[in-house]
């Protein structure tokens, strides 16, 4: 009986799998001509044509470039076409990235049918300098165009603002403008539109002021809503930014939306409108225009936080946040009662159930130790490459030591726990687990309450029904399990690449775990071939994942070239993301085999290192305009100019001096989000935008005695002696982020004499 249980829980598996992964595909695009009132991929699409063309041909656009200026013409443009005409906002600011750059943001309204608080939806213009940025974030300023003209034809309660915004790429430097404009003030609800990769579902993944508010509005409005407190907790914990970092100083609730497939491509050429799905475009669109009517309702909702995930991309599931520990309790209640029944009834003991409660923490303990090791075995950095070419054969091997490990507490610890109390100690230690996780992350609680829960009661009502019961309480439990559990675990790959191995294979060992009792009740060599079936499968796809090439065309390799000069000595740099340089590449310089590169200021990693002859343009000057010192208190002003007319000028401060103040230009610089630290190894570098007469710099330091800051200038683009290197990478290599780029540097020791006293 147990055995046939438990061959009946494998094909349900499978299916929970292929549901959760069904659940995850964005919609099919609706076409051009598909009725006004709704949003359609189609006429978003050649909405997006029209602002990339404007650039040209995969021309990148980021702030301050010339093909910015062209994008945000055709953005008004565009705007003018249906109707509505935009306010083009233009300034300069300093943002706490320590950035300068002109920022022209374009602001418009459509007016609603009330007159409640408006809300404000927002994607950014700008690109950066590597990419034509189709998906990041052209694809959000294509839908804001779409939305647009729906909310024209079709008002929603109250105002809706749409601000396609600058120099998102360059700190926020657009959004941070914004919190100035007159419009900012009206604003009671914000829609963040982003892309992190060019695929995948639109996920609702940060929340900010109400997550219950917000979550609500989804499950109000969208017919495909995928996200989850999961998402919006896990994000808190990660570095990174988008428009809502500053937006969300609005104090309203804010939702952030982004697709994240495919981010082996963000940030490159290759995020251009070939790669990019158009049923990422649509889902957006539609959850995006659905939370934005959903959120102009005047109707009041829920404060605070909420525990919240969509279930199978239908429906949406939530609870307030305070309720999670008590449930929490409550199925550790249950576990206990179920547990102390069995005993009761003589179906197992104490020591058996005591060595149940292991199963828990072994088959999610090897699982994770397997997934770890399957990511390693590529060999690829975790930061510099999480994304291999073809992840099919890697995730499966994620996914199989997960069910190998979910399932190898049977094998291990069926014979002398038995069935009852293995089932037992896995209940205990399910919900134990999920007190732990409700008291200290309440966002992510639901992925073990739920399954424990279901346990739980499981247990309650399986006590008169003998075996039957409780294959179908163990089944039930992993059904649970999968349904909140295998969604995170099919998103960890994209996320995070190939270091989420041990998250992925955890995951799914959680879902596989209530299967294990079942497999406990077969003989020995059953309970050995259930494991090692999944686990020869999960080697073999490892195998062929090892065989496959990590880049191609598609998902390229990623290398930046630099030429850099200081004084009379150039040379240029060549850093790889795969840590190697291409036989092409390094045949046109005669490359060092060096693994890390100084640049003044933090150094290049892995990267390569040739000579090459100087040019002839001389680099950053810095005119000094006034130097002094009171005690420890150092101030130094000067004009930096690039004599070659560079447009942006870089001053980088070393760890030990203790800056005061920075200007720039007049406008104070804000001081810096502490990460930035760690990028430049605790140097604080300054990019500032210039025109030809330079930028006017003014440091007030703290520093005991004399130091030397580094001054550069920038350009995009290479010389001729770098260019040839840039143009033999093959078709599978591309550059990345800030693109190739020319630097110059110079060194200026600030010495400064004790004020005379007055
Ligand atoms: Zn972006």
């Amino acid at each position: 009986m147990p055995g046939r249980a438990f061959l009946a829980g494998l094909p349900l598996l499978a299916a929970v799998l292929a549901a959760t992964w069904l659940g995850l595909q964005p919609p099919s695009p609706l076409p051009s001509s598909a009725p006004v009132g709704d949003f359609s991929a189609g006429r978003a699409l050649s909405q997006l044509r029209r602002v990339l063309e404007a650039a040209g041909e995969g021309v990148p656009h980021p702030a301050g470039s010339e093909a910015n200026g062209r994008v945000r013409d055709r953005v008004v443009a565009l705007f003018r076409e249906i109707g509505i005409e935009p306010r083009v906002v233009t300034t300069t600011t300093c943002n706490r990235y320590l950035t300068c750059t002109p920022v022209g943001n374009v602001v418009a309204r459509v007016a609603g049918r009330g007159r409640g608080p408006a809300v404000l939806v927002s994607a950014h213009h700008d690109s950066v300098p590597a990419g034509p940025g189709a998906a990041d974030d052209a694809s959000g300023v294509a839908i804001v165009l779409e939305m647009a003209r729906v909310l024209r034809a079709e008002p929603a309660a109250a105002d809706v603002i749409f601000l396609v915004d600058d120099a998102e790429e360059s700190g926020l430097g657009g959004a941070e403008a914004f919190l100035a404009d007159p419009a900012a003030h009206e604003v009671g609800a914000v829609v963040n539109l982003e892309a992190r990769g060019t695929g995948g579902p639109s996920l609702l993944f940060e929340t900010t002021g109400s997550g219950a508010l917000v979550a609500r509005r989804l499950s109000e409005g969208s017919r495909r809503p995928v996200g989850s407190s999961l998402l919006s907790t896990v994000y808190r914990l990660l570095p990174n930014d988008t428009n809502l970092t500053v937006l969300q100083r609005l104090g309203v609730p804010g939702a952030n939306l982004a697709f994240i497939e495919g981010a082996v491509r963000y940030h490159t050429p290759r995020d251009d409108l070939d790669h990019l799905d158009p049923r990422s475009v649509q889902h957006q669109g539609e959850n995006a225009l659905a939370l934005v009517r959903a959120l102009a309702e005047p109707a009041t909702g829920p404060a605070g936080e909420a525990v919240w995930f969509d279930l199978l991309g239908r429906w949406v599931v939530r609870f307030p946040e305070g309720w999670a520990l008590p449930l929490s309790l409550a199925a550790l209640l249950l576990a206990f009662a179920a547990a102390a029944g069995d005993v009761r009834r003589g179906r197992t003991g104490l020591a058996r159930i005591a060595l149940g409660a292991v199963a828990l923490p072994l088959g999610v303990g090897v699982s994770a130790v397997l997934g770890f090791g399957a990511g390693r075995a590529l060999g690829l950095d975790s930061v510099l490459r999480p994304w291999v070419a073809n992840p099919g054969p890697l995730v499966a091997a994620f996914l199989l030591a997960g069910v190998a490990g979910g399932l190898l507490p049977a094998a291990l610890l069926g014979g002398r726990a038995g069935p009852s109390g293995l089932r037992a100690g896995l209940r205990v230690g399910l919900a134990a687990a999920a007190v732990a996780l409700a008291a200290t992350l309440p966002g992510a609680s639901y992925l073990l309450l739920a399954p424990s829960l279901v346990a739980g009661v499981g247990g309650i009502l399986a006590r008169r029904a003998g075996d039957l019961g409780d294959g179908i309480a163990d089944v039930a439990t992993m059904v649970a399990a999968g349904l909140v559990l295998l969604p995170p675990a099919w998103l960890l790959y994209p996320a995070l690449g190939h270091a989420a191995g041990p998250a992925v294979a955890a995951a799914v060992a959680l879902v596989a775990l209530p299967l294990a009792p079942l497999a406990a009740g077969m003989p020995v060599r059953a309970r050995a071939i259930a494991v090692g079936i999944p686990g020869a499968v999960g080697a073999a796809a490892l195998v062929a994942a090892l065989l496959l090439p990590v880049a191609d065309a598609d998902a390229p390799e990623r290398l930046v070239v630099y030429f850099h000069q200081e004084g009379t000595k150039a040379r240029i740099l060549a850093s790889s993301d795969l840590g190697r340089l291409p036989p092409e590449v390094r045949a046109a310089a005669p490359f060092s085999t060096a693994a890390e590169v100084r640049l003044g200021w933090g150094t290049l990693r892995p990267s390569f290192e040739a000579q090459a002859a100087p040019l002839l343009a001389p680099g950053p000057e810095a005119e000094p305009r006034e130097v002094s010192r009171a005690g420890e208190t150092v101030r130094w002003s000067a004009r930096i100019r690039s004599p070659r007319g560079a447009g942006e000028i870089q001053v980088a401060v070393p760890p030990e001096v203790d800056i005061l103040a920075f200007r720039a230009d007049g406008i104070q610089v804000p001081s810096p989000v502490p990460k930035l630290a760690r990028w430049y190894g605790g140097w604080w570098v300054y990019r500032l935008a210039s025109g030809p007469g330079g930028v006017e710099v003014e440091i007030t330091a703290r520093a005991p005695g004399p130091f030397e800051v580094v001054i550069a200038d920038q350009t995009p683009g290479l010389p001729p002696a770098a260019a040839g290197v840039a143009s033999a990478r093959p078709p599978w290599v591309v550059t990345q982020q800030e693109g190739d780029v020319t630097l110059f540097t110079r060194r200026v020791r600030i010495e400064a004499d004790e004020r005379s006293p007055r």
